[in-house]
C-alpha cells in the first residue's frame, strides 16, 4: 500500500508524472488522487510502473543532485610520507584443514598473552589478542580460525591480514583445506608460515608432510625454499615461542610499516551489544593511535571512544598500529569489516551519518524499484498465462479475449525479449531499442530482459506475449531451439550489436500495416 508520493519516490519521478500517470492507469473511477492518496489496488500500481517504462532510467531529482555533488563523506587521509612510517607488528590469521589443530594453537596462544594477572586474567573474545615476546615485540592474531574469518576481512576489502599461519598436522599432512588455504593466501598475496603441529604425537613423519607441502607449492627452508616452518605442538605448548619469533622475523623482512601519528584508520573486526558494557566494537587500528576521546566514523556507526581494552581485559590509553583494541563509546555499532576513520568533530561525524545513511536510502530505493520491475513481469506474465488458458477454453474466438486482456494489441506491436551475456551488453541494447520506443506506427514492447543463456523461463514468456527472443553473445540450449522452433517462436541470436538492432528494425518494418 504506497501512497502517490510512494510510488513517485520510488519510481524517482516526480509526483505530477504520478498523477498524470493515474489518468491512464485508473481512468475508469473517481478517486481524486492527491500526494497522499493510498494506491490500494497493486493492479494500478503496476500499471503506472508499466506506463512510466519499466526500466527506471534512474534521473535524481533536483534535490538528490545538490546532495550529490556536496560529497560529505569521510575518506582515508593521503598515504603518510616515508619518514613518518614506523615498524608495526603483523596481524596473522590462522588457517588449516578441519582437526589440524587451529582453535588449540589460538587458545594456547592467547593463554601465552595473558601475563598481568592484576586483571584476573581473564580474557576477552574480541575477535583478536596480542602475544607480547620478552624481548617485548608483538604479534596480533585474528581470533577465528579459518576460511571464513579470512574471506569476510578480504571480501571487504580490508586487507587486514598480513601473514598466514597454515596450521598442518603432522601425522595427518597436506589435506583438502590445506591445500585450499594455500591458495586464498596465494591470491591475496599474503605470505605463509607453516606450523606443524602434533609433533608430540608418537610415529609422525615431518618430512614427508614438508615434501607434500612442497608439491603445492609451499618450499619449506628445510628443502631449500624460503618458507618458514615451525614444528609445534599446540595441545602441549611446545615451541610457541619459536613461533611467534618466527611471525616477528616474518615481519622483519616484509618491513611492516605504519604512521603511527596523524589520524587514526582501522577496520572492525568484531560489533556487538554486550549486555555488561552496552556497544562494544574491536577495532584493528591501522594508522595513527587511537586514544580515548577519539572520534570514529565507521559503515553507519560513529563513536567518541569512552574506553579502551586489550583483549585481556586491561584498560589501555592508547593503541598503536597493528594492535586491536576493544572500543566502547559508540552510538551508533558499526558491523564486522567497516572501515573505520577518525574524523574533527562530532558535528563532522554526524555529517558524516547523515551522508551515509542518505546514500543507503537511495540503494533501498533502487533494489526497490528493480524489485517492483521484477514484479510487474512477473505479473504481466501470470495475466498473460491465465488468458493463454482462456484462450485454450475458446478456440472459436481466439482473439476477442486477447484484445481485451493486452490492450495494446490494437496496434500492431514488436514485443521482444532481450538476452545478453553482460549486464553492459544489455544495457546497451535497451538504450538502442528506447530511441526506438515512440515508433509511430508500430509500438516496441520490451516484455523481458536478462542476463544469461535463453532459458525455458524465456520461452515460456516470450510464447505467452507473442514476442521475438533476441540473444546477444549468449547461447540457446539444442533442446530448447527445438522447443522454440515447435512453437513458433522466433529466437534470434546475434554476436554485432547492430545486426541485432537491424533485425528489429526489418521486424519493426514488418509489421508496418500495408495501406489499403
Ligand atoms: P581445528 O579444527 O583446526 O580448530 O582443530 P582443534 O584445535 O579443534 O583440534 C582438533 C583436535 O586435535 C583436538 O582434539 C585437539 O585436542 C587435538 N590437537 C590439537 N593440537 C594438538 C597437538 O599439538 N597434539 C595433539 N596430540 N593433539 C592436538
Amino acid at each position: 500500500n504506497m501512497t502517490v508520493l510512494d510510488v513517485a519516490n520510488v519510481l524517482k519521478k516526480d509526483v505530477e508524472h504520478v498523477f498524470k500517470t493515474l489518468e491512464f492507469a485508473d481512468k475508469n473511477s473517481d478517486t481524486v488522487y492527491t500526494r497522499d492518496t493510498v494506491i490500494h489496488n497493486p493492479q494500478i500500481v503496476r500499471e503506472i510502473v508499466k506506463i512510466s517504462g519499466c526500466r527506471f532510467k534512474l534521473v535524481p531529482r533536483p534535490d538528490e543532485v545538490v546532495e550529490e555533488k556536496e560529497n560529505k563523506d569521510a575518506v582515508p587521509a593521503p598515504p603518510a610520507p616515508p619518514e613518518a612510517l614506523r615498524p608495526r607488528p603483523p596481524v596473522v590469521c590462522v588457517m588449516g584443514h578441519v582437526d589440524h589443530g587451529k582453535t588449540t594453537l589460538l587458545d594456547a596462544l592467547r593463554n601465552t598473552s595473558v601475563v598481568d594477572q592484576e586483571f584476573g586474567g581473564i580474557t576477552q573474545h574480541i575477535g583478536a589478542f596480542e602475544v607480547r615476546l620478552r624481548s617485548g615485540e608483538t604479534v596480533t592474531f585474528l581470533d577465528t580460525p579459518g576460511h571464513a574469518a579470512f574471506s569476510a576481512m578480504r571480501a571487504r576489502g580490508a586487507g587486514a591480514t598480513d601473514v598466514v599461519v597454515l596450521v598442518v598436522a603432522a601425522d595427518d599432512g597436506v589435506m583438502e583445506q590445506t591445500i585450499e588455504s594455500v591458495r586464498m593466501a596465494r591470491e591475496a598475496d599474503v605470505p605463509i608460515l607453516v606450523a606443524i603441529n602434533k609433533i608430540d604425537k608418537p610415529g609422525v613423519d615431518i618430512q614427508r608432510t614438508l615434501r607434500s607441502l612442497a608439491q603445492h607449492g609451499v618450499v619449506c627452508e628445510a628443502l631449500g625454499g624460503d618458507v618458514q616452518a615451525v614444528q609445534v605442538s599446540a595441545l602441549k605448548k611446545l615451541h610457541l615461542d619459536t613461533l611467534v619469533e618466527a611471525l616477528t622475523l616474518q615481519a622483519q623482512l616484509m618491513e611492516l610499516k605504519a604512521d603511527p601519528g596523524g589520524y587514526v584508520e582501522g577496520v572492525v573486526l568484531e560489533a556487538q551489544l554486550d549486555p555488561r558494557v552496552g556497544k562494544q566494537a574491536t577495532v584493528l587500528v591501522q594508522r595513527g593511535t587511537l586514544r580515548k576521546g577519539c572520534i570514529l566514523v565507521a559503515g553507519n556507526g560513529w563513536a567518541k571512544v569512552r574506553m579502551l581494552q586489550s583483549a585481556d581485559g586491561r584498560p589501555v590509553l592508547e593503541a598503536p598500529p597493528s594492535s586491536p583494541v576493544s572500543v566502547l563509546g559508540w552510538r551508533e555499532l558499526p558491523a564486522a569489516g567497516d572501515t573505520v576513520l577518525e574524523v574533527d568533530s562530532e558535528k563532522r561525524a554526524n555529517e558524516v551519518m547523515k551522508w551515509r545513511h542518505s546514500q543507503s536510502m537511495k540503494e533501498k530505493q533502487e533494489e526497490d524499484s528493480e524489485a517492483i520491475s521484477e514484479a510487474t513481469h512477473r505479473a504481466q506474465y501470470r495475466e498473460a498465462l491465465a488468458h493463454k488458458r482462456a484462450l485454450g477454453r475458446m478456440r472459436l474466438r481466439p482473439d476477442g479475449p486477447r484484445q481485451k486482456l493486452i490492450k495494446e494489441d490494437t496496434h500492431p506491436t514488436l514485443r521482444v525479449i532481450v538476452k545478453g551475456d553482460v549486464d553492459g551488453s544489455v544495457e546497451a541494447i535497451l538504450d538502442i531499442l528506447e530511441t526506438y520506443d515512440e515508433h509511430d506506427r508500430v509500438r516496441l514492447d520490451l516484455v523481458h530482459y536478462g542476463v544469461g543463456h535463453v532459458t525455458p523461463n524465456d520461452l515460456e514468456i516470450a510464447q505467452a506475449f507473442n514476442a521475438v527472443v533476441y540473444a546477444f553473445n549468449v547461447e540457446c540450449p539444442p533442446t530448447l531451439s527445438v522447443e522454440a522452433k515447435k512453437n513458433n517462436i522466433p529466437i534470434k541470436l546475434h554476436n554485432v550489436i547492430y545486426r541485432l538492432v537491424d533485425d528489429v528494425k526489418e521486424e519493426i518494418s514488418a509489421r508496418i500495416p500495408k495501406r489499403q
